[in-house]
Protein backbone atom coordinates (compact mmCIF):
# COMPACT_ATOMS: atom_id res chain seq x y z
CA UNK A 1 0.00 0.00 0.00
CA UNK A 2 1.31 2.82 -1.09
CA UNK A 3 0.06 5.30 1.25
CA UNK A 4 0.87 2.85 4.08
CA UNK A 5 4.78 3.14 2.99
CA UNK A 6 4.12 7.09 3.33
CA UNK A 7 2.56 6.99 6.27
CA UNK A 8 5.82 5.01 7.74
CA UNK A 9 8.44 6.87 5.98
CA UNK A 10 6.24 10.19 7.65
CA UNK A 11 6.75 8.52 11.06
CA UNK A 12 10.25 7.23 11.01
CA UNK A 13 11.48 10.68 10.01
CA UNK A 14 9.02 12.39 13.19
CA UNK A 15 10.97 9.91 15.59
CA UNK A 16 14.16 10.83 13.57
CA UNK A 17 13.39 14.85 14.13
CA UNK A 18 12.52 14.08 17.68
CA UNK A 19 15.33 12.03 18.65
CA UNK A 20 17.89 14.52 17.37
CA UNK A 21 16.19 17.29 19.02
CA UNK A 22 16.35 15.74 22.24
CA UNK A 23 20.02 14.12 22.82
CA UNK A 24 21.31 13.03 24.86
CA UNK A 25 18.50 10.98 25.67
CA UNK A 26 18.20 9.97 29.39
CA UNK A 27 19.66 6.79 30.65
CA UNK A 28 17.89 5.70 33.55
CA UNK A 29 18.84 2.55 35.68
CA UNK A 30 15.47 0.45 34.40
CA UNK A 31 15.19 -1.36 37.90
CA UNK A 32 15.00 2.15 40.04
CA UNK A 33 11.98 3.71 40.41
CA UNK A 34 10.98 6.74 38.41
CA UNK A 35 9.46 9.93 39.95
CA UNK A 36 8.34 12.55 37.58
CA UNK A 37 8.83 16.68 38.55
CA UNK A 38 6.01 18.85 39.45
CA UNK A 39 7.60 22.37 38.65
CA UNK A 40 10.47 23.62 37.08
CA UNK A 41 12.29 26.95 36.88
CA UNK A 42 12.49 29.07 33.79
CA UNK A 43 15.84 28.70 32.54
CA UNK A 44 18.80 30.19 33.76
CA UNK A 45 20.07 33.05 31.83
CA UNK A 46 22.75 31.14 29.49
CA UNK A 47 22.87 29.77 25.90
CA UNK A 48 21.04 26.18 25.32
CA UNK A 49 24.35 24.25 25.52
CA UNK A 50 26.36 25.76 28.26
CA UNK A 51 26.87 24.03 31.87
CA UNK A 52 25.55 27.05 33.74
CA UNK A 53 22.69 26.12 36.53
CA UNK A 54 24.78 24.39 39.42
CA UNK A 55 23.24 24.35 42.81
CA UNK A 56 20.09 25.62 44.14
CA UNK A 57 19.21 26.86 47.47
CA UNK A 58 15.37 26.88 49.33
CA UNK A 59 14.71 30.26 51.63
CA UNK A 60 11.63 29.86 53.66
CA UNK A 61 9.94 32.60 54.74
CA UNK A 62 8.45 31.57 58.18
CA UNK A 63 6.07 34.60 58.28
CA UNK A 64 4.39 33.71 54.64
CA UNK A 65 5.48 30.53 53.30
CA UNK A 66 4.05 31.16 50.02
CA UNK A 67 6.78 33.97 49.61
CA UNK A 68 9.87 31.60 49.90
CA UNK A 69 12.28 31.29 47.02
CA UNK A 70 14.69 29.14 44.95
CA UNK A 71 18.15 30.86 44.57
CA UNK A 72 20.34 29.28 42.16
CA UNK A 73 23.54 29.53 41.20
CA UNK A 74 24.30 30.42 37.21
CA UNK A 75 27.74 29.65 37.76
CA UNK A 76 29.12 31.42 34.29
CA UNK A 77 27.51 35.02 36.22
CA UNK A 78 26.08 34.96 39.26
CA UNK A 79 22.96 34.06 41.38
CA UNK A 80 19.06 33.96 40.20
CA UNK A 81 15.96 34.02 42.36
CA UNK A 82 13.03 32.15 41.34
CA UNK A 83 9.58 32.06 43.36
CA UNK A 84 7.52 29.00 44.25
CA UNK A 85 6.33 28.72 40.82
CA UNK A 86 10.15 28.46 39.17
CA UNK A 87 9.09 32.24 37.27
CA UNK A 88 12.41 34.65 37.55
CA UNK A 89 12.10 37.34 40.30
CA UNK A 90 15.75 38.29 40.38
CA UNK A 91 19.15 37.67 38.34
CA UNK A 92 22.10 38.94 39.68
CA UNK A 93 25.85 39.18 37.99
CA UNK A 94 27.39 38.60 41.44
CA UNK A 95 30.10 36.54 39.77
CA UNK A 96 31.08 33.08 38.86
CA UNK A 97 29.42 31.52 41.90
CA UNK A 98 29.33 27.76 42.03
CA UNK A 99 27.48 26.28 44.76
CA UNK A 100 25.72 28.14 47.59
CA UNK A 101 24.01 27.15 50.91
CA UNK A 102 21.77 29.02 53.17
CA UNK A 103 21.04 29.84 57.05
CA UNK A 104 19.30 31.56 59.10
CA UNK A 105 19.65 34.67 61.64
CA UNK A 106 22.73 35.60 61.50
CA UNK A 107 23.53 38.25 63.76
CA UNK A 108 24.96 41.64 62.23
CA UNK A 109 25.22 43.67 65.15
CA UNK A 110 23.26 43.63 68.89
CA UNK A 111 19.96 44.13 67.05
CA UNK A 112 20.10 43.16 63.32
CA UNK A 113 19.62 39.25 62.30
CA UNK A 114 19.77 38.73 58.79
CA UNK A 115 19.02 35.17 56.72
CA UNK A 116 21.99 34.84 54.72
CA UNK A 117 23.40 32.79 51.49
CA UNK A 118 26.76 32.20 50.66
CA UNK A 119 29.07 30.48 48.20
CA UNK A 120 32.09 30.15 46.33
CA UNK A 121 32.90 32.21 43.49
CA UNK A 122 35.74 30.97 41.28
CA UNK A 123 36.51 34.34 39.48
CA UNK A 124 38.93 35.35 42.56
CA UNK A 125 38.70 32.16 44.48
CA UNK A 126 36.48 33.73 47.09
CA UNK A 127 33.71 33.30 49.88
CA UNK A 128 30.76 35.51 49.20
CA UNK A 129 27.96 36.00 51.21
CA UNK A 130 24.64 38.03 50.87
CA UNK A 131 21.34 38.95 52.67
CA UNK A 132 17.88 38.38 51.59
CA UNK A 133 15.52 40.99 51.85
CA UNK A 134 12.43 39.79 52.54
CA UNK A 135 10.42 42.45 51.31
CA UNK A 136 11.20 41.97 47.66
CA UNK A 137 13.33 38.52 48.20
CA UNK A 138 16.58 40.41 46.85
CA UNK A 139 19.83 39.77 47.55
CA UNK A 140 22.68 42.15 48.27
CA UNK A 141 25.82 41.53 49.20
CA UNK A 142 27.25 42.12 52.66
CA UNK A 143 30.54 40.73 52.38
CA UNK A 144 33.24 42.37 50.87
CA UNK A 145 34.83 38.66 49.05
CA UNK A 146 36.28 36.49 51.68
CA UNK A 147 39.69 35.37 49.81
CA UNK A 148 40.82 31.86 50.14
CA UNK A 149 44.41 30.75 49.17
CA UNK A 150 42.65 27.54 47.58
CA UNK A 151 43.90 27.47 43.63
CA UNK A 152 40.94 26.76 42.25
CA UNK A 153 37.35 27.15 45.04
CA UNK A 154 34.83 24.80 44.15
CA UNK A 155 32.07 22.97 46.78
CA UNK A 156 30.69 24.98 49.56
CA UNK A 157 28.14 24.72 52.06
CA UNK A 158 27.14 26.72 55.64
CA UNK A 159 27.30 25.34 59.08
CA UNK A 160 25.56 26.35 61.99
CA UNK A 161 27.43 25.19 65.57
CA UNK A 162 24.54 25.00 68.29
CA UNK A 163 27.08 24.38 71.45
CA UNK A 164 29.34 27.85 70.29
CA UNK A 165 26.09 29.58 68.22
CA UNK A 166 28.67 30.30 65.59
CA UNK A 167 28.41 30.21 61.79
CA UNK A 168 30.96 28.52 60.25
CA UNK A 169 31.53 28.12 55.68
CA UNK A 170 33.34 25.43 54.38
CA UNK A 171 34.62 25.87 51.18
CA UNK A 172 36.78 22.95 49.23
CA UNK A 173 39.23 23.11 45.96
CA UNK A 174 39.76 20.56 42.95
CA UNK A 175 42.75 19.45 45.04
CA UNK A 176 40.92 18.29 47.52
CA UNK A 177 41.69 20.40 50.38
CA UNK A 178 38.43 21.54 52.45
CA UNK A 179 39.18 25.04 54.41
CA UNK A 180 36.70 25.86 57.48
CA UNK A 181 35.80 29.66 57.98
CA UNK A 182 34.00 31.11 60.99
CA UNK A 183 32.10 33.76 60.13
CA UNK A 184 32.23 36.79 61.46
CA UNK A 185 31.49 40.86 61.73
CA UNK A 186 34.26 43.31 60.48
CA UNK A 187 34.57 46.82 62.29
CA UNK A 188 32.98 48.44 59.03
CA UNK A 189 29.93 46.02 59.79
CA UNK A 190 30.56 43.82 56.67
CA UNK A 191 30.75 40.07 57.05
CA UNK A 192 34.43 38.43 57.11
CA UNK A 193 35.85 35.35 57.97
CA UNK A 194 38.83 33.84 60.36
CA UNK A 195 40.02 30.42 58.63
CA UNK A 196 39.72 28.15 61.63
CA UNK A 197 41.14 24.64 59.93
CA UNK A 198 41.96 22.87 57.21
CA UNK A 199 40.29 19.41 56.26
CA UNK A 200 41.32 17.02 52.89
CA UNK A 201 39.82 14.32 50.58
CA UNK A 202 42.80 12.70 48.19
CA UNK A 203 40.86 13.68 45.05
CA UNK A 204 38.12 16.32 43.82
CA UNK A 205 35.63 16.75 45.97
CA UNK A 206 32.67 19.17 45.57
CA UNK A 207 29.10 18.37 47.08
CA UNK A 208 29.08 19.25 50.86
CA UNK A 209 26.06 19.71 53.54
CA UNK A 210 26.36 20.05 56.65
CA UNK A 211 24.36 18.43 59.59
CA UNK A 212 23.71 21.18 62.20
CA UNK A 213 21.97 19.24 64.67
CA UNK A 214 24.62 16.55 65.02
CA UNK A 215 27.46 18.56 64.26
CA UNK A 216 28.29 16.51 61.08
CA UNK A 217 29.85 17.68 57.74
CA UNK A 218 29.43 15.35 54.47
CA UNK A 219 31.53 15.44 51.67
CA UNK A 220 31.51 14.28 48.10
CA UNK A 221 34.71 12.41 46.52
CA UNK A 222 33.27 12.82 43.04
CA UNK A 223 34.94 9.71 42.37
CA UNK A 224 35.16 7.93 45.91
CA UNK A 225 32.11 8.51 47.97
CA UNK A 226 30.65 10.71 50.95
CA UNK A 227 32.61 11.40 54.23
CA UNK A 228 31.38 12.72 57.26
CA UNK A 229 33.60 14.91 59.56
CA UNK A 230 32.68 16.17 62.62
CA UNK A 231 31.70 19.72 62.09
CA UNK A 232 33.33 21.16 65.04
CA UNK A 233 36.55 23.55 64.56
CA UNK A 234 38.27 21.92 67.48
CA UNK A 235 37.78 18.60 66.69
CA UNK A 236 39.21 15.70 65.11
CA UNK A 237 40.29 15.96 61.31
CA UNK A 238 39.78 12.32 60.25
CA UNK A 239 36.71 11.56 57.87
CA UNK A 240 35.07 8.35 57.70
CA UNK A 241 33.84 6.76 54.33
CA UNK A 242 29.85 5.72 54.21
CA UNK A 243 29.18 2.92 53.66
CA UNK A 244 27.37 2.03 49.93
CA UNK A 245 28.18 5.69 48.77
CA UNK A 246 30.69 5.02 46.32
CA UNK A 247 30.47 2.97 42.96
CA UNK A 248 30.64 -0.50 45.24
CA UNK A 249 26.93 0.62 45.23
CA UNK A 250 25.57 -0.88 42.32
CA UNK A 251 22.78 1.74 42.13
CA UNK A 252 25.82 4.41 41.98
CA UNK A 253 28.17 5.69 39.05
CA UNK A 254 30.56 8.74 39.44
CA UNK A 255 30.53 11.46 40.00
CA UNK A 256 29.06 12.06 43.14
CA UNK A 257 27.83 16.00 43.13
CA UNK A 258 25.55 17.66 45.18
CA UNK A 259 24.32 16.75 48.61
CA UNK A 260 21.06 17.52 50.90
CA UNK A 261 19.51 16.91 54.18
CA UNK A 262 16.19 16.66 54.83
CA UNK A 263 14.84 17.06 58.57
CA UNK A 264 10.92 17.42 59.61
CA UNK A 265 12.35 16.65 63.50
CA UNK A 266 11.96 13.53 62.98
CA UNK A 267 13.03 11.57 59.84
CA UNK A 268 16.14 12.71 58.53
CA UNK A 269 17.74 11.56 55.58
CA UNK A 270 20.91 12.58 53.07
CA UNK A 271 20.53 12.91 49.61
CA UNK A 272 23.35 12.44 47.25
CA UNK A 273 22.81 13.25 43.40
CA UNK A 274 24.73 9.66 41.84
CA UNK A 275 25.91 12.43 38.08
CA UNK A 276 26.72 9.39 36.14
CA UNK A 277 23.76 7.50 36.25
CA UNK A 278 21.14 10.04 36.25
CA UNK A 279 19.97 9.22 39.92
CA UNK A 280 19.95 10.15 43.56
CA UNK A 281 20.76 7.87 46.25
CA UNK A 282 19.28 8.67 49.80
CA UNK A 283 20.58 7.64 53.22
CA UNK A 284 18.92 7.32 56.46
CA UNK A 285 20.61 9.88 58.88
CA UNK A 286 18.76 8.70 62.21
CA UNK A 287 20.05 4.72 61.70
CA UNK A 288 24.16 5.34 60.99
CA UNK A 289 24.08 6.87 57.48
CA UNK A 290 22.59 3.14 55.82
CA UNK A 291 21.57 3.19 52.67
CA UNK A 292 18.00 3.04 51.34
CA UNK A 293 17.57 3.37 47.92
CA UNK A 294 17.85 5.50 44.75
CA UNK A 295 15.50 7.20 42.36
CA UNK A 296 15.44 8.76 39.14
CA UNK A 297 13.20 11.96 37.62
CA UNK A 298 11.69 10.86 34.44
CA UNK A 299 9.68 12.88 31.71
CA UNK A 300 6.22 13.40 31.94
CA UNK A 301 5.00 16.75 32.39
CA UNK A 302 8.55 18.10 32.85
CA UNK A 303 11.21 16.67 31.16
CA UNK A 304 13.13 14.28 32.93
CA UNK A 305 16.26 15.66 34.98
CA UNK A 306 19.99 14.39 33.94
CA UNK A 307 23.33 14.91 34.99
CA UNK A 308 22.39 17.28 37.64
CA UNK A 309 25.06 18.51 39.67
CA UNK A 310 23.38 20.49 42.99
CA UNK A 311 20.07 19.18 44.97
CA UNK A 312 18.26 20.95 47.90
CA UNK A 313 15.67 19.75 49.52
CA UNK A 314 13.36 21.55 52.51
CA UNK A 315 11.06 19.75 54.83
CA UNK A 316 8.92 23.50 55.21
CA UNK A 317 5.41 22.79 55.05
CA UNK A 318 4.57 25.16 51.43
CA UNK A 319 1.12 23.61 51.03
CA UNK A 320 -1.23 21.20 49.19
CA UNK A 321 0.94 18.43 46.92
CA UNK A 322 4.15 20.23 48.81
CA UNK A 323 2.86 20.38 53.22
CA UNK A 324 5.50 18.11 53.56
CA UNK A 325 8.77 20.04 51.54
CA UNK A 326 10.13 20.04 48.49
CA UNK A 327 12.89 18.34 46.56
CA UNK A 328 14.69 20.48 43.63
CA UNK A 329 17.56 19.12 41.30
CA UNK A 330 19.41 20.84 38.85
CA UNK A 331 18.67 19.15 35.45
CA UNK A 332 21.92 20.00 33.27
CA UNK A 333 20.07 18.75 29.67
CA UNK A 334 16.85 21.10 29.92
CA UNK A 335 14.24 20.71 27.16
CA UNK A 336 11.28 23.40 26.13
CA UNK A 337 8.04 21.53 25.87
CA UNK A 338 8.53 20.73 22.18
CA UNK A 339 11.74 18.47 22.54
CA UNK A 340 14.25 21.19 22.20
CA UNK A 341 17.57 21.54 24.47
CA UNK A 342 17.16 24.93 26.35
CA UNK A 343 19.43 26.31 28.57
CA UNK A 344 19.42 24.26 32.26
CA UNK A 345 17.10 25.16 34.91
CA UNK A 346 15.22 23.49 38.04
CA UNK A 347 13.56 20.72 39.13
CA UNK A 348 11.10 20.87 41.69
CA UNK A 349 8.87 17.73 43.05
CA UNK A 350 7.08 17.48 46.43
CA UNK A 351 8.99 15.33 48.46
CA UNK A 352 5.78 13.28 49.36
CA UNK A 353 6.65 11.57 45.98
CA UNK A 354 9.85 11.05 47.21
CA UNK A 355 8.74 9.74 51.02
CA UNK A 356 6.67 7.01 49.16
CA UNK A 357 8.99 5.12 48.52
CA UNK A 358 11.06 4.91 51.27
CA UNK A 359 10.54 1.37 53.24
CA UNK A 360 9.72 2.65 56.86
CA UNK A 361 10.74 -0.79 58.32
CA UNK A 362 13.93 -2.05 58.22
CA UNK A 363 12.55 -5.23 56.63
CA UNK A 364 11.31 -3.70 53.27
CA UNK A 365 13.90 -2.77 50.51
CA UNK A 366 13.41 0.36 48.80
CA UNK A 367 14.97 -1.11 45.14
CA UNK A 368 14.38 -4.29 44.22
CA1 LIG B 1 27.12 20.28 35.00
CA1 LIG C 1 24.55 23.77 48.15
CA1 LIG D 1 31.50 18.31 40.03
CA1 LIG E 1 16.12 17.25 31.42
CA1 LIG F 1 11.89 21.86 30.59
Amino acid sequence: MKSGKYIVLIVSVLILAFASSCEPLPKYPAHLPKLVADLETEPVDAFSMQDAADDPAIWVDSSNVSQSTIIGTNKLRGLEVYDLQGKRLHSYKFGRLNNIDLRYGFPLNDSIRIDIVAGSERNFNQIMVFAINPQDRSLYEVSEGISTSIQEVYGFCLYYSISSDAYYAFINGKSGRIDQWKLIVLENGKVGGELVRTLDVRTQPEGMVADDKTGKLYVGEEGEGIWVFNAEPYADTKGKLIKNSGEENPNIRYDIEGLAIYDNGEKRYLLASSQGNNTYAIFNLNEDNTYLGSFAIATEKFDGVEETDGIEVSAANFGGEFSNGIFIAQDGFNLDPKGKVVAQNFKILSWKKIEALIPQSTDSAMNE
